[in-house]
């Protein structure tokens, strides 16, 4: 390569003025890899690539001193002077047109530096794989009936088949139009009557829904509540007026969210234009999808389970224009929709909507990016609003839209607490004497219940009762869960499973005591207890297999099921009119993490998982078993007061400057070596302090740690964090940036950088 270039010059060396002047312009690209090199790079781009180099398809370059070739993201392409030095050329194209609009370059290179993630992770991220493996979609073998004179008679089922093959046809749709089957089909390929002219793209399934539009539903109510009419109409204004704004529906569960979005979205489409809605997770919001599936003509619903060629498929649908209205978890917010008019994100506050791997983005800032660059309204819809979006409305940047009332008058539930420390209402096990009178109360007025407890598995440790040892996972510093059948040890952080001792490993004491209630037991209790219930538990290690969610849920609906015991899983937004009771077994099980929104998520998940008693005409209870009964989030939860709680939660997260009146950045570092983290955390946070006491305004600013994680070892690592926190983010990014940029880790140490964390552990 450099030979070629000195020899150039050379050959310039004896040209006119003008040749010269030339060869010193050229076109140059800027390119980002996916991984390896952080910074963009500049390449030549030679007279024959140019027409074909543009911002937003992929482009091989050399690499390195062994000039290896690489395929790069061009991001940028100009004319113009070449630097003095050299620049190697760009040796090939990938796409034959761009995979990322202008748009979206702009959007990764904002995450970028949003979350201090490298700008070739973001466009790696953005990208569907099956968008950059380029799958095309398989091809199919085009059929054609020869016209060659049969040796004998053909039968009635040969005749049909023929006949609809007088043009070239699929073999799928050959057999949908003839009736005849395959083998059928075969042999007429086989005897020379029928023979294959080509190839066609065979119709990969997409997951895209098209309904005739007999098959849409009429559930449309003919009058929207006076709440769900001034929320729509909040709504309206700006879509009207291509306009951005965000509107916040804070509603109760049962408040007519939903027919809300529904409506937007159905206006979205009259302008011809396209909506995003995201959900938290596909599997567990079967209902929300099916609402949307059976509302509108076109929806694609981008869950998990597609492969990467119906991704891609879906990607081309959207990208065309041809679905108006696209239903997703967290990714689908890069759904490449070219005439976008809407964005709505339900069940904000769930903390799925933030990555946990690089790049660690929340679909939320990425949803507001879009929003504001496209000039569309965003709606965040929740009944339990985070504080970070409750803030922004309390400040008039958001608007927030109440629906207090559920629709149709149904009432919320009286809610009860039960005081755990009362050694009365331990004298059942785990379900304490009120828990057990409400079940029966709804069992006999035919009524349906739901049993939460956020703990999987038999019992929660296995501990001596001599020395008081429990068992911990080898490789993690977490103690294992029993899970039955099989008395299996299984690690919650890494999922490894051993053989639980027959005694103590420390004392050899024989007695191991199992303690602590999982689903596994609790199911077992309830089984014991009623008898005559049917009883389903679900949970991660019941809901492993595809479609089983749905098959419980559907069976819980259909009255199949009178008891479901289960986690989180079963707070979400389902609709079950004959739930009379719900029960939550343990309220405090997250609220003593060390995580500052501890309360937050239990007082949310509480209010959710309340919020599926009492919808039907049965009316409902809700039991609410706990130690600290006077904790805000308890008495928020218990009360229906969720803003109760944000008002008594703001001036905590104030006074400690946590988000949403700061921000903060994590660092933690993971060794095999644990002198290793400890040594290196604290270097950053030598650092860090260093760079922090050169700012103006150095006592806003924060640097806290290093200290051991409170997961002090995961998978045989020994992780350390530290967190700098402070009043603007933008600071703390640019001291982060700025420390890590010149920072060599030794090679037996890791680190990641979490911009605004959700997991504290
Ligand atoms: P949310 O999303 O707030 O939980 P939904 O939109 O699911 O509330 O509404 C709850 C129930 O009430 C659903 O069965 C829905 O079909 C019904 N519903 C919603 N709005 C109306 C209305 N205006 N009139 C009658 N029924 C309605
Ligand atoms: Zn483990």
């Amino acid at each position: 390569m450099a030979d070629h270039h000195t020899s150039q010059r050379q050959l310039f060396e004896s040209q006119p003025q003008w040749v010269e002047d030339d060869a010193r312009r050229g076109t140059i690209a800027t390119v980002v890899l996916p991984d390896g090199v952080e910074k963009p790079l500049d390449y030549q781009v030679p007279e024959s690539l140019v027409p074909m180099v543009e911002p937003g398809r992929r482009v091989r370059v050399p690499l390195g001193r062994a000039n290896r070739e690489r395929i790069a993201y061009c991001v940028a392409v100009r004319s113009g002077e070449l630097p003095s030095s050299p620049l190697k050329s760009v040796v090939g194209v990938e796409d034959d047109s761009p995979l990322l609009s202008s748009r979206m370059l702009d959007l990764t290179q904002w995450m970028s530096r949003r979350w201090m993630a490298r700008w070739g992770e973001v466009l790696e991220a953005v990208l569907p794989a099956g968008v950059r493996l380029q799958r095309r979609s398989r091809m199919a073998p085009l059929l054609v009936a020869t016209g060659v004179l049969p040796a004998r008679k053909p039968t009635a089922s040969q005749l049909q088949v023929l006949a609809a093959a007088a043009t070239a046809i699929t073999a799928e749709e050959l057999s949908r139009q003839s009736g005849a089957s395959k083998a059928v089909i075969s042999r007429l390929l086989r005897c020379g009557l029928l023979t294959q002219a080509g190839l066609t793209e065979r119709s990969p399934k997409s997951g895209l829904v098209k309904n005739d539009r007999t098959l849409i539903s009429h559930d449309r109510p003919e009058h929207l509540s006076p709440a769900q009419s001034s929320a729509l109409e909040a709504i309206r204004t700006p879509l009207r007026a291509d306009r951005h704004e965000t509107i916040v529906l804070f509603g109760v569960t049962g408040s007519g969210k939903t027919e809300v979005y529904l409506q937007a979205v159905e206006e979205t489409l009259s302008y011809g234009k396209q909506a995003i809605v995201l959900v938290p997770e596909i599997s567990l919001t079967p209902q929300t999808c099916d609402r949307f599936r059976a509302r509108f003509g076109s929806v694609a619903v981008l869950h998990s389970h597609l492969t990467a060629t119906e991704r891609h498929a879906q990607w081309r649908e959207i990208a065309a224009g041809r679905v108006g209205v696209i239903v997703g978890a967290r990714s689908a917010i890069f759904a490449p929709a070219p005439r976008l008019g809407l964005i709505v994100i339900d069940e904000e506050h769930e903390t799925s909507f933030k990555q946990g791997t690089a790049p660690r983005y929340h679909a939320r800032d990425v949803a507001e990016w879009i929003a504001k660059a496209e000039r569309v309204p965003l709606v965040l819809g929740s009944a339990t609003p985070s504080l970070e979006t409750f803030a922004r409305c309390l400040r008039g940047e958001w608007k927030m839209c109440a629906l207090a009332n559920r629709v149709g008058g149904s009432q919320l539930p009286a809610v009860l607490t039960v005081d755990l420390r009362d050694p009365k209402s331990r004298s059942l096990g785990a379900v304490s004497p009120r828990l057990m009178a409400g079940i029966k109360w709804a069992l006999a007025g035919g009524g349906q219940v739901m049993l939460l407890l956020n703990r999987r598995g038999f019992a929660t440790h296995v501990q001596c009762r001599a020395c008081g040892h429990a068992a911990r996972c080898p490789q993690c510093d977490i103690a294992l869960t029993l899970h039955q059948p099989g008395n299996r040890g299984i690690c919650h952080g890494c999922g490894l499973v051993s053989r639980l001792p027959g005694k103590c490993p420390a004392c050899n004491a024989p007695e191991l005591t199992q303690r602590g209630t999982g689903t596994q037991r609790l199911e077992e209790q309830i089984r014991v207890c009623f008898p005559e219930a049917r009883v389903a538990r679900m949970d991660t290690d019941t809901m492993r297999s595809r479609g089983s969610h749905e098959r419980t849920l559907d069976a819980f609906r259909a009255r199949e099921i009178d008891i479901l015991v289960g986690t989180q899983m079963i707070a979400k937004g389902l609709d079950f009119p004959a739930v009379m009771l719900v029960g939550v077994v343990n309220a405090d099980a997250a609220l003593h993490l060390p995580d500052f929104r501890a309360a937050e998520r239990t007082c949310q998940l509480v209010t959710q998982v309340s919020g599926r008693s009492g919808r039907g005409p049965l009316g409902g209870r809700v039991v609410v078993q706990t130690s600290t009964p006077d904790h805000p989030a308890i008495l928020a939860a218990a009360s229906h007061d969720y803003e109760a709680f944000v008002r008594s939660e703001l001036p905590i997260r104030e006074a400690l400057l946590y988000p949403p009146f700061g921000s903060i950045v994590r660092i933690v570092v993971r060794s095999v070596n644990e002198q290793a983290v400890a040594n290196w955390a604290e270097h950053i946070a030598d650092q860090l302090r260093v760079e922090v006491a050169t700012r103006a305004n150095p006592v806003a600013l924060r640097v806290l740690g290093p200290a051991p994680a409170p997961i002090t070892r995961l998978r045989d690592r020994f992780r350390w964090h530290l967190q700098v926190q402070g009043p603007d983010g933008e600071i703390l990014r640019e001291i982060v940036s700025k420390v890590t940029a010149s920072l060599k880790n030794p090679d037996n140490v890791a680190w990641i950088v979490d911009v605004d964390p959700v997991e504290m552990l």
